[in-house]
């Protein structure tokens, strides 16, 4: 057995779970304290680097514990700062997170499972099929990789924010089919981290039972629902858990979650031409999410060598100016990093096939 298999990983403790370790070791409570502080406030990766640790305790923990046992094997990163990492985790699978630089803001674009299985057909995830949940430990260490790269001055040309402010799960999988480890992910990355849970944002493409199990959470989470038609057949192909979980009713559900939550809610609509991206689909959705507390993002479809394509910009300003004067405010999301295949999972497809050097 080694190292990864027998010692616990503390990137994925809980504050409480921490303070029973340390007092498994018959340490002082104020250790828990500390340590958290190294690991995750300062992202710091070595014990060796905790300078206000006695040497002893230092000693105590080598042999003891791992902060991690992930990796970063590639990053990349395009003219706006916008970067990719690609992260090996120790059964040698990898998945893919951004640190997107917006206004200067750094925001963590993380994954939570390696894969998934929803199956849309314009994700790269989604094409290359299921692998497995993420654990805690994989999904917060992602962004400690990413504060580490910036406190290493990585993004100092792109801006002087020297902290991630902001987390998004919308890099790879359903983060709502691994419901326990992303919760147990988010209490580490604000209780611990300190990322206000406001700056926090789940996105789904739809799984109704988990989106009324987090209304029932003591805590308000916010939601993005990726909704891209609100026409079922064409929803059917665009988001196939559509079968199971129809448009009509995620919408009910998602009034409810706006209303029992007082948030308001994203609706994501990746622009596909010739799908969902009409004068009359506009207008059909200002019908359909009338009277819902929202905002919506249009997106424009990321190349991925699928059939789909994006439309003309005029098409979706168009679109936009519809839900506009439908009265919602209504964004087009820059495809950051575009030039570095900014879309979801495409790093790791194409790592797969290429043997890649290790960058950082
Ligand atoms: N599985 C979750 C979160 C990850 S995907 C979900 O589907 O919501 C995050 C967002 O990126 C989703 O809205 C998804 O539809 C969108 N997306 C995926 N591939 C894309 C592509 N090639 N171009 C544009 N948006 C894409
Ligand atoms: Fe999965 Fe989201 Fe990609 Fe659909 S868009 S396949 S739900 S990661």
């Amino acid at each position: 057995m080694n190292d990864t298999q027998t010692k616990p990983i503390l990137v994925g403790y809980t504050r409480p779970e921490l303070e029973a370790l340390i007092a498994s070791w018959e340490e002082k409570p104020f250790r828990a304290r500390q340590l958290e502080k190294w690991i995750f406030e300062k992202a710091a990766r070595r014990f060796e680097d905790m300078s206000d640790l006695s040497k002893l305790f230092r000693q105590k923990l080598q042999e003891n514990a791992l902060i991690s046992p992930h990796e970063v094997i590639q990053t990349t990163t395009s003219s706006d700062g916008t970067t990719k990492f690609l992260i090996r985790l120790s059964d040698g699978q990898s998945v893919e997170c951004v640190t997107i630089v917006q206004e200067r803001r750094l925001t963590a674009c993380v994954s939570s499972q390696v894969g998934c299985n929803v199956g849309c057909p314009f994700c790269a995830t989604g094409l290359s099929g299921f692998r497995r949940n993420l654990t805690p430990a994989e999904i917060v260490d992602q962004f400690l990789l990413m504060q580490a790269a910036v406190n290493a001055g990585a993004f100092s040309e792109y801006t002087d924010n020297d902290r991630i402010s902001n987390i998004v799960f919308m890099g790879m999988g359903e983060p709502l089919l691994n419901y326990d480890a992303v919760l147990k992910s988010i209490e580490i990355l604000n209780r611990q981290v300190g990322i206000g849970i406001r700056r926090i944002t789940i996105s789904t493409s739809g799984v109704i039972p988990r989106i009324e199990r987090l209304m029932q959470e003591p805590r308000d989470y916010s939601l993005a629902i990726s909704l891209h038609s609100v026409n079922p057949s064409v929803r059917d192909e665009l988001v196939p858990i559509n079968k199971k979980y129809t448009v009509d009713e995620l919408l009910k559900v998602t009034r409810r979650y706006t209303e029992t939550t007082g948030r308001r809610v994203t609706f994501e609509y990746t622009m596909l031409e010739g799908y969902n991206s009409s004068l009359q689909d506009a207008e059909a959705l200002a019908k359909a999410i009338k009277g819902i507390h929202c905002h919506v993002n249009l997106i424009a479809y990321n190349p991925v060598g699928s059939k789909f394509q994006a439309p003309p910009r005029a098409e979706i300003l168009a679109f936009q100016n519809v839900l506009a004067q439908a009265g919602f405010p209504v964004t087009i999301r820059q495809n950051h990093g575009q030039d570095d295949m900014a879309a979801c999972g495409q790093l790791r497809i194409q790592s797969a096939e290429i043997p890649l050097p290790t960058v950082i």
